[in-house]
């Protein structure tokens, strides 16, 4: 991205090989301006690998399965409520 932070870093600081690594990466994402939308594009590529956004791999992976059961959870209460049976009074 090209005003973020890591514009001053070496590529390879995004992509650790270990915890303290992706600590380091997160610490640097923690004050990028473009932290959000940078979040919000790896998770629409579904990008695998490297600290986005401030958010590890598993980060990643943990807020897309919320936002799956989620947005299920939604679909089944928005069923539900289709199915409710509307009382009628005459
Ligand atoms: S949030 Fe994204 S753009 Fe900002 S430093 Fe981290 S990886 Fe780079």
């Amino acid at each position: 991205m090209a005003t973020g932070n890591c514009n001053n870093h070496p590529p390879s600081v995004f992509f650790p090989s270990d915890g303290v690594g992706v600590e380091a990466a997160k610490k640097i994402c923690a004050s990028c301006p473009v932290k959000d939308p940078c979040l919000e594009h790896a998770l629409n590529m579904r990008i695998d690998h490297g600290v986005w956004g401030g958010a590890s791999e598993r980060q990643r992976r943990r807020i897309l399965k919320s936002r799956r059961v989620a947005a299920r959870a939604a679909r089944a209460a928005a069923e539900s409520h289709a199915e409710t049976p509307v009382e009628i009074r005459l």
